[in-house]
């Protein structure tokens, strides 16, 4: 049984507490797109992480977790990543990664750095972990695949010929140190020797293990408005957020993922710059931020203060229909409990004509929120354990959620806590 974990939104929407819940139950968690530029925020026995590479399911000893073919692999950050969570008590994780996963390089680091930098105010607000530079050179075909390492020959030509092309960008365009490409070749074979261990053909394994009925989690980082097609391109992240590509980026058949675990945050939040429609601003979006999340909402892999909004139907739905969402988990609810009134924006005016239609980057830059308001319920909800026990407001607005969304909210979270979830 193959089961995903997603965001609808622009990501934070708790996915890391779904998937460390779910992974109770799971043999093996796949990561499947993305790298080190999100991070999923975690707490459990042996305290709060910030995991940025690893799996959320690497907490527990029976579950394998694996790094997927779609993943942009930075090898350096895998292992401290590792060794960070080992050295805090937690033990030695299973850990897979993909002979067809392609290495995220120091130099994919740099140039994320450098085009942020030349774009100036026009940038992207990327976190420059070497995202974009990574996922154009897999599709530009001058990436480093896992299992080039193993041929020494092979990869000394190719470090040239890249090499070679990079280093014209590098002194014609930005002005930088040149690459050397024994240098790069250097480090490659370092990376050899630290992943060695781990390669594995892992569309066999999963293959394998669904034969034997394993239980398969899927966890996504960021949320469907950052998917390369269907989010507020250009600002969106380099490879897909969507669970459609857990099949490519997992290797698994499409049809296996039965289960659209779709992450909803009771409000809106988002990093890096983009169309936001429900956002706001001063002392009201401060005091959102303020209480947000745990702690705040400040991203987990920058610290950056994320933009705040009121939760935004329009988006979410759109977000939901993007994921094949089968059900959905509301998280942080508990924040909201400070609040008179609840605004929530259930359309979007654009040329003076209302839509409930989540429409393409450029009509979007138009939009301008509707909102209706519901009542708030003006208590702590943190600690109920069953949903009849929350506040009717409370249950009001995950009811009107539910019904804007028209697919079923079955977890309900109400603290960062492992513990702090109800079902509905
Ligand atoms: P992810 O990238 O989707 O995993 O989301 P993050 O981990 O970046 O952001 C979620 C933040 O909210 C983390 O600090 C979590 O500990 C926290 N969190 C998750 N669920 C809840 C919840 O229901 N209530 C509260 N107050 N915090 C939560």
């Amino acid at each position: 049984m193959v089961k995903a974990v997603v965001g609808a939104n622009w990501g934070d929407e708790g996915k890391g507490k779904i998937t460390d819940m779910l992974g109770q139950e799971s043999d093996i968690i796949v990561r499947f797109q993305g790298g080190s530029n999100a991070g999923h925020t975690i707490i459990n026995k042996y305290g709060k992480f910030a995991l940025h590479l690893l799996p959320s399911g690497v907490f527990y000893d029976h579950t394998t977790s694996v790094i997927g073919n779609g993943v942009a692999l930075n090898i350096p950050y895998l292992f401290k990543e590792i060794q960070g969570i080992v050295d805090r008590g937690v033990p030695m994780p299973k850990i897979k990664v993909s002979d067809r996963a392609q290495i995220l390089m120091p130099y994919h680091v740099l140039f994320d750095q450098y085009e942020e930098e030349r774009l100036g105010k026009n940038s992207f607000g990327s976190t420059k972990s070497g995202i974009a530079p990574f996922y154009s050179d897999k599709y530009a075909k001058i990436g480093f695949q896992v299992s080039e390492l193993f041929d020494e020959e092979a990869l000394e030509a190719k470090v040239n010929r890249v090499c070679e092309m990079k280093n014209i960008l590098l002194e014609h365009m930005y002005h930088k140190p040149l690459l050397d490409p024994k240098e790069v070749l250097a480090t490659l074979k370092e990376y050899k020797t630290m992943v060695e261990p781990y390669v594995c053909d892992v569309s066999m394994f999963l293959h394998d293990a669904m034969k034997e009925g394993k239980n398969i989690l899927l966890e996504g980082q960021l949320g469907a408005l950052k998917d390369p097609d269907f989010g507020i391109y250009p600002m969106v992240t380099s490879s897909s957020t969507l669970a459609a590509y857990g099949a490519i980026g997992a290797g698994i058949p499409p049809y296996e993922i039965k289960n659209i675990i779709t992450v909803v945050k009771a409000y809106s939040s988002a990093v890096g710059a983009g169309e936001f429609v429900s956002e706001i601003f001063g002392e009201e979006a401060d005091e959102l931020r303020r209480r947000g999340g745990d702690g705040g909402e400040y991203g987990a892999t920058t610290g950056r203060p994320r933009r705040m909004g009121w939760f935004d139907a329009v988006a979410t739905r759109y977000g939901c229909r993007m994921q094949g969402a089968t059900e959905v988990a509301l998280t942080v609810l508990d924040v909201l409990g400070y609040l008179d009134e609840l605004p929530v924006c259930i359309g979007y005016e654009i040329d003076g004509v209302v839509t409930k239609d989540f429409p393409t980057t450029v009509k979007l830059a138009k939009a301008k929120p509707v909102y209706t308001t519901l009542p708030g319920w003006k208590c702590d909800i943190r600690g109920i354990k069953k949903y009849e026990d929350l506040p009717e407001n409370c249950r009001k607005y995950i009811e009107f959620i539910e019904k804007e969304l028209e697919v079923p909210v079955t977890f309900v979270s109400n603290g960062p806590g492992r513990d702090d979830i109800i079902r509905k």
